[in-house]
């Protein structure tokens, strides 16, 4: 995967948060103070501003870019989150300019440490890491048994499904929804189902990457 595959992930995933926009704030208003899909919105869109008048040269760079716009852009949680763990997965990919599978796998594994560690949420705790955990999970291991580039990619978006649905019957314990206590349970949490629209934009950029797609 090239800089144009990171490129069009990230225009994608910009795409895909403006047609949710109104999803993602109800799923907020319903356990936080319902802006998740403003704060998103309004990152992602400054973020294609950032992206457009700067041609960042390598994949590492889009998501370093992508990672600074989100965290000076977003005033809410999610904005330093995401913006960590895209600034977490460029570093990890350093210069290259192009991304094996490996490669991927541990920039997802360093953004999901990046979270982690700025918003010390484990699994369970009804938040982003319920969704990008055991992505990152799937990702690896279909990596580790040889899987083709669409078919890990494809894993990582089902776990991440899965993983934001179970968020449903979680209490939170981190994050606006924790002051809600066991008043949390029953709803989906926010940023685990805005997890899932960006690594399924990843999925959908890197299936149009001719490279990949030859046989
Ligand atoms: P805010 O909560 O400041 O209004 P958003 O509404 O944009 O920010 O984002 C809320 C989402 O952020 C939650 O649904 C949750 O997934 C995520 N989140 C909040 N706190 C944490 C945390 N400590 N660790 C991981 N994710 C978190
Ligand atoms: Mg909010």
């Amino acid at each position: 995967m090239d800089t144009n595959v990171f490129r069009a992930w990230i225009t994608s995933a910009a795409e895909a948060i403006e047609a949710n926009r109104d999803h993602l704030t109800q799923l907020d208003a319903a356990i936080g103070d319902a802006d998740h899909g403003i704060n998103l919105s309004r990152g992602f869109t400054a973020v294609l501003a950032a992206l457009g008048g700067q041609p960042a040269a390598t994949p590492g760079a889009v998501l370093m870019l992508t990672g600074s716009t989100l965290i000076s852009k977003v005033g809410g949680a999610s904005g330093p989150l995401y913006g960590t763990a895209f600034r977490r997965a460029g570093q990890a990919l350093g210069t290259a300019e192009e991304v094996d599978l490996p490669a991927l796998a541990q920039a997802l594994e360093a953004a999901l440490a990046g979270v982690q560690q700025l918003g010390a949420a484990r699994e369970g705790d009804k938040t982003m890491v319920d969704a990008l955990a055991p992505a990152t999970r799937a990702f690896a291991k279909a990596v580790a048994e040889g899987a083709a580039q669409a078919d890990a990619l494809a894993a990582a978006v089902a776990a991440a499904e899965e993983g934001a649905a179970a968020t449903v019957s979680m209490e939170a314990r981190k994050g606006r929804a924790s002051y809600l206590g066991p008043r949390s349970v029953g709803h989906e949490d926010p940023g685990a189902a805005s997890t899932v629209l960006i690594l399924a934009a990843l999925r959908d950029a890197a299936a149009q990457d001719t490279d990949a797609a030859a046989p």
